[in-house]
Formats: C-alpha cells, sequence, structure tokens
C-alpha cells in the first residue's frame, strides 16, 4: 500500500510520540480531529498503528513486507475456492474424460455412492489410461484414480498460502475443499493453482 503525504506525516509523529492521542496528532499537524480519522484508519486498518482506548496510538514497527505477508496469511480458502466437479467411483475412464472437457476442468474429484470422498483424476490419469488398447467406456475410474486415504485436502478456514504450499510440495495440481462427515468427506470445493494465481493478482490489485 502506498501511503500518501499526510498519511507518512501521522506515521512519524506516532513514531516520535507515541502513544499519541488522535488530538494531539492533529493538534501537531494543525488539523482538526475530524480531517484525520480516515487517514487513522487506514493506518490502522493497514496495520501502520494500532490504537489503544484512552492512550492512544503507537507504531506497530511493522515494514511495509511484514504486513504483506500479514495480508496474505489472512486469505482463507473459502474467499478464493471454486465449484468442484465431482463424478461417480463407477462411471467410465471414457465418461471422465468427457466431463472434463464439459466442466472445463484440470481435475475431478471422485465420490462413492454416499457422496464422500473416494480420489481423485487428473489430467495425467485420463491420459495415461488411454494409452493402452484397453476399451476406455469399460473401465471404471475407481480403477486408475488415485485413493484415499492418499488425497490432500483442505479445509474451508484454512490459509490459501498453507494450500499453496501443499499443492507445491506434493507436486498436485488441486486440492478438495472438504467438510469432516462421520465416515469420511464431503467435498464442498475445489483449490487449484487458477484460484492460487487469481489470489495472487487480486493482492496487487487491491488499493
Ligand atoms: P497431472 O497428473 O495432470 O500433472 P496433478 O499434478 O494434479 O496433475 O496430479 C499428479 C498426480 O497426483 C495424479 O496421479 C493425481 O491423481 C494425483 N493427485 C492430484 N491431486 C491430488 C490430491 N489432492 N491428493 C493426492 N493426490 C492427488
Amino acid at each position: 500500500m502506498e501511503l500518501n503525504k499526510r498519511q507518512e506525516q501521522i506515521l512519524q509523529i506516532v513514531k516520535d510520540y507515541g502513544p499519541i492521542t488522535g488530538e494531539s496528532i492533529a493538534e501537531k499537524l494543525n488539523l482538526t480531529r475530524a480531517t484525520l480519522r480516515p487517514d487513522l484508519a487506514i493506518l490502522t486498518m493497514a496495520g501502520y498503528l494500532e490504537a489503544r482506548p484512552r492512550v492512544g496510538y503507537f507504531y506497530t514497527g511493522k515494514t511495509g513486507k511484514q504486513l504483506f505477508a500479514d495480508k496474505m496469511k489472512k486469505m482463507k480458502v473459502e474467499d478464493y475456492q471454486s465449484i468442484p466437479v465431482v463424478v461417480n467411483e463407477n462411471v467410465s475412464v471414457y465418461d471422465a474424460i468427457v466431463t472434463m472437457f464439459l466442466e472445463d476442468v484440470g481435475t475431478l474429484f471422485v465420490v462413492d455412492d454416499e457422496s464422500l470422498l473416494a480420489g481423485v483424476l487428473s489430467r495425467k490419469d485420463l491420459l495415461r489410461a488411454s494409452l493402452g488398447k484397453q476399451e476406455l467406456t469399460a473401465i471404471p475410474v475407481n480403477i486408475i484414480m488415485t485413493r484415499m486415504p492418499n488425497i490432500a485436502v483442505c479445509y474451508k478456514d484454512d490459509s490459501l498460502i498453507d494450500v499453496a504450499e501443499q499443492l507445491i510440495e506434493k507436486q498436485i495440481d488441486a486440492m478438495p475443499v472438504v467438510r469432516k462427515r462421520e465416515k469420511g468427506y464431503e467435498v464442498i470445493g475445489r483449490i487449484t493453482k487458477t484460484n492460487i494465481t487469481k489470489a495472487f493478482v487480486s493482492l496487487a490489485k487491491e488499493d
């Protein structure tokens, strides 16, 4: 975040004299408290200043870089997730390929008859299955999928950065967002490298 001239001045005053009340900052700048209020609110929200009731403002000592990292860590899965595309574990590899094209996704999540997560199908899983001479309409996806319990999952409250780290570490493109059920996981969303890229771009566009 770029600070304007007045915000820089406020920051310097708080660095030099903090803890200091809004009233006293205003006096030093020859401005009214009301004029300063929006700038103080911005500096507090952005994390440069902290406000304590009856004490005043003080400088948090955080650099722009630290504040940026703080902001990234606060990004949650639920704010960036997409709708999951799921197929039943008994559908054929052929039908899964058709679904992948129709739904325009790179990863399908596979569920059992109780709609609980059973596996994951990536593009290459389906390509590999297509290499042989097998009849693709006759092979169910549960033969070729990566299956539970080896599926990396995440929750809507997880930090997006933690999920991004796992995608890199496990060398996968997507993770299902799940809700814990008695007998397994219900799939409620999807996080892919595209979601992470969008989140990255949104950071730059934030005011
Ligand atoms: P691709 O295979 O098309 O490059 P991925 O890198 O996502 O796509 O998948 C690599 C392998 O990891 C595949 O065999 C896939 O089934 C598996 N996989 C994909 N997502 C997950 C996940 N969330 N948890 C565990 N395994 C996964």
